[in-house]
């Protein structure tokens, strides 16, 4: 299981904390409605929510900031009735635009390409995301009849069963297609978080839509607290996860880090094997088929040590990649390694000829048509070091596997090394 479908998993399992405090509510009312209680507990998701807005400008993310803004908006909205002077329809048909205008807001923010907060990608990014809002806000004055042609095509009328709008659900699913093909590996997994956080979204709207109090004995600004608290979890959670990516993720190999391998490294007690793992003739390779190509080819190595050898895997820097075996004998780290080995050596590598800028146009033309579509088998060195009686470190053991990585270049390369004779 990808570790994106075990995350959304997870969220999804947290996303029914507000249908369970709905429908089996582990608290008394009266601890709920205690002064003290409610009185703090409504900051949660604001505190959360601008946290999240910040943390997420600061990784250079202002649709993640967008998004934070839209909900923190929202819930403002919901827990302060009071400051809007509004009739009962007219709290009903804010409810039921905002759970239009929300999902399509998300899909603008996200459609359109990451940018500097003050920018004018940013700024129509800001009033695209309203227009949805504005929108149907316009209809429903001007246009009433084809607001309700438009919002409530489906098979029922809002006044049977669900109160959402039809629309709402075209609005989550077109969410929905956006989270799946936008490829954006820095926002994939934020965007699979957000989207399970559509179910509270959802949910929340729905309980806000129906006459109080229906099902729960419990009052509504307590559903909308729990609901939003869940939201803000899973987010910064999502967003947390980005912090630990940059921190410990290669971001060109998607493999862990060289910071990654260090504190595994001192953290491991008793002993241990480590692998380090050289590419062959890789600058031979840059030179004849561009820098770009040695990327791809630096992610095919990596995406095959994964493949054969799991998490174990650490880009150590340049063309050189660690593999750390723990409480496995010296033996069977180089079968594995070994095996891996051969296992490359038969795999083919289709060259893309694609290049970054910083070409001139006629170096691109002849390397283009040198590179594209041939294929190029990848071979790479290793060598294998064990914790020993004198040797103990993890310091003593990178050298010795490095020693032993240089007796395979010497010998002729494509070739597993030891260091214990
Ligand atoms: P050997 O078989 O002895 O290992 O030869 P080599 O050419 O692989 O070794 P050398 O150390 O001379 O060259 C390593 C090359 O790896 C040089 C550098 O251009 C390339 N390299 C290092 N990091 C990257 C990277 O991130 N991307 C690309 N495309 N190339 C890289
Ligand atoms: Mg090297
Ligand atoms: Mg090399």
């Amino acid at each position: 299981m990808s570790e994106k479908t075990k995350w959304a998993g997870i969220y999804l399992l947290v996303c029914s904390i507000p249908l369970f405090f709905y429908f089996l509510p582990p608290l008394s009312p009266d601890i709920i409605s205690h002064k003290a209680v409610a009185n703090s507990i409504f900051l949660v998701p604001y505190a959360g929510l601008i946290l999240i807005a910040f943390l997420g400008w600061q990784v250079n993310q202002t649709r993640i900031l967008w998004t934070a803004l839209f909900l923190l908006s929202f819930y403002f909205y919901l827990r302060s009735p009071g400051l809007f002077v509004i009739t009962e329809t007219g709290r009903i048909e804010t409810l039921q635009i905002v759970s239009v205008a929300y999902p399509l807001a998300l899909c603008v923010v996200f459609f359109l390409k990451e940018s500097r907060l003050w920018s004018d990608l940013s700024l129509a990014r800001f009033l695209l995301s309203l227009s949805p809002l504005l929108l149907l806000i316009c209809l429903l004055s001007w246009a009433p009849d084809l607001y309700q042609k438009l919002m409530f095509w489906g098979p029922s009328n809002p006044a049977q069963g669900s109160r959402l709008p039809w629309l709402c659900l075209v609005a989550v699913l077109l969410f929905f297609l956006i989270v799946v093909y936008l490829y954006d590996p820095k926002v994939k997994n934020f965007l699979v978080a957000l989207m399970t956080t559509l179910v509270p979204f959802l949910f929340i709207s729905q309980v806000c839509l129906l006459p109080p109090p229906l099902l729960s004995k419990v009052p509504t600004s307590f559903h909308i607290v729990v609901a939003f608290s869940t939201i803000t979890l899973i987010l910064l959670h999502a967003l947390l996860r980005m912090y630990w990516q940059k921190v410990y993720l290669d971001p060109l190999t998607a493999v862990s880090n060289r910071q990654a391998m260090d504190e595994r490294l001192h953290t491991l007690n008793g002993e241990f094997s480590l692998a380090m793992v050289d590419i062959d003739h890789f600058k031979k390779f840059n030179d004849t088929y561009g820098h770009a190509e040695g990327d791809n080819v630096l992610r095919m190595v990596a995406q095959h040590l994964a493949e054969n050898l799991g998490d174990r895997v650490y880009r150590y820097g340049g063309e050189e990649f660690c593999v750390v075996f723990e409480k496995s004998d010296h033996g069977a780290a180089q079968e594995m390694m070994e095996k891996t080995r051969a296992a490359l050596e038969k795999r083919k590598f289709t060259l893309r000829g694609q290049r970054k800028a910083g070409y001139s146009a006629s170096k691109l033309l002849s390397r283009r048509s040198e590179g594209r579509g041939k294929k190029v088998h990848i071979t790479f060195s290793v060598g294998v070091a064990s914790t020993t009686k004198t040797h103990r470190t993890p310091e003593e053991v990178i050298k010795r596997a490095d020693h032993a990585l240089y007796e395979a270049k010497e010998k002729g390369r494509n070739r597993v090394v030891s260091a214990e004779k």
